[in-house]
């Protein structure tokens, strides 16, 4: 069986999704709270810069 071949990895510190382990959120797949908010931040700022004009 191909069981494992849809894991996702934490976009934050790269880990590897673990069964029953870390956070589902937005699609994403997050070993614990921090790196949620840490990619909540990344988001926000990312947002910020898109719509600067200052550059
Ligand atoms: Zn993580």
């Amino acid at each position: 069986m191909l069981f494992g071949m849809f894991r996702k990895t934490d976009p934050i510190c790269g880990m590897k999704e673990e069964k029953g382990k870390g956070i589902h959120k937005d699609g994403n797949w997050f070993c614990n709270q921090t790196c949620i908010e840490e990619f909540e931040k990344t988001k926000r700022k990312t947002a910020k810069h898109g719509g600067c004009c200052c550059h």
